[in-house]
């Protein structure tokens, strides 16, 4: 028989890396969790505990990160992701996409594991081709407010590729589009869970600027599915992972009233500065190398989340 792997997943107790332990466990991955709860919770893998397999260590990965033992497989996934939390962590931001990512390499080359780098869409910044393929270069301001955590993961991808060509580590960069779903937090600030509360607490609906930007929003089950498939593949260049479905933040308000059939109102409130004005994945990538592309349509993630969210916020 052969042997049990092992995979660190930093950010494990975070929404996506919570969702990634479950995904390891589920395929007989042991998980060392690496997390410094810095927008994470416990409540995220509180399930985990009592698993013999799952291990959880309280660290900052901007520092050194001793991990004992055999690791075969480091994720990468800690960092400040909502815009108002990489907006009120911008130096964390920047260090843990940098600094992290150097020792997350590190420990990675140390145990001959293969890494995988939680990259995102945002590395496209405000996009002049539409949809985005893996090669476009993208549209970044370095010194806008966003900057802190577009060049971050930028730099995340050079170092991951500086890594793969010089020291051999066998790596993959997954760009991931916007993703939604349980364990989402209700105040982090993101279209999703602003719209959802709004709409679940009668309270107006902000959308910023004239709501004819666009997202494609992924359901959380499919992305993951999707990174699980990169990590088994070898794919070195960067793959984007998201839902090519687009759609208006307007429209997507007025969905959200829809399926909570609230009587909330939209009001438009001033758009942040640099906010990409349309986003939608290429993923004819994925759909080729990794046999992978979403199954889940937005309607369905949708009513998922949103009955997630009525329980944190006690609605019956
Ligand atoms: P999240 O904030 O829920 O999770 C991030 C986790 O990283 C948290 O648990 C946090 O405590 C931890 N963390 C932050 N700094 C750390 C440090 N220095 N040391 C140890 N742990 C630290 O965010 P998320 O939505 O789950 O995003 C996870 C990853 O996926 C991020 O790297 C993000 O950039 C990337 N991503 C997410 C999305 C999305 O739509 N959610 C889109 C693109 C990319
Ligand atoms: N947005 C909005 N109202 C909100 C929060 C966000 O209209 O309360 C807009 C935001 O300006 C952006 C889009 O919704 O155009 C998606 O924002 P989000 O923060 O979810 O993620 P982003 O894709 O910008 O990182």
């Amino acid at each position: 028989m052969s042997k049990r792997k092992t995979a660190v997943v930093t950010g494990g107790a975070g929404f996506l890396g919570s969702h990634l332990c479950d995904k390891l466990l589920a395929n007989d991955i042991s998980v060392i969790c690496v997390d410094n709860l810095l927008t994470g919770s416990l409540q995220n893998i509180s399930h985990l505990f009592g698993n013999d397999h799952f291990k959880f260590i309280k660290h900052d990965v901007t520092n050194f990160t001793h991990i004992p033992g055999d690791v075969d497989f480091v994720l990468h996934f800690a960092s400040p992701a909502s815009p108002i939390d990489y907006l009120e962590l911008p130096i964390q931001t920047l260090k843990v996409g940098s600094l992290g990512t150097h020792k997350a390499l590190g420990l990675a080359k140390d145990k001959n594991a293969v890494f995988l780098l939680a990259s995102t869409s945002e590395v496209y910044g405000d996009p002049e081709i539409h949809p985005q393929p893996e090669d476009y270069w993208g549209n970044v301001n370095p010194v806008g407010p966003r900057g802190v955590y577009d060049e971050a993961k930028r730099f995340a991808e050079a170092m991951t590729m500086a890594y793969n060509r010089f020291h051999h580590v066998d790596t993959r960069i997954a760009r991931i589009f916007n993703t939604y779903g349980p364990r989402m937090r209700l105040d982090d600030g993101r279209a999703l869970p602003a719209f959802v509360s709004q709409a679940l607490t009668g309270k107006n609906i902000t959308v910023f600027g004239d709501g004819t930007q666009t997202r494609s929003f992924c359901y959380v089950d499919d992305l993951i599915d999707g990174i699980f498939k990169l990590l088994m593949s070898d794919e070195t260049n960067p793959i984007n992972i998201g839902n090519p479905a687009e759609i208006t933040i307007a429209e997507f308000a007025e969905e959200i009233i829809r399926i909570t059939g609230s009587k909330s109102r939209i009001v438009f409130k001033p758009l942040p500065v640099d906010d990409p004005k349309v986003r939608q994945p290429d993923i004819k990538k994925a759909q080729e190398l990794l046999g992978w592309e979403p199954r889940i349509s937005r309607e369905e993630g949708l009513k998922t989340t949103i009955e997630f969210f009525k329980k944190q916020l006690a609605i019956s």
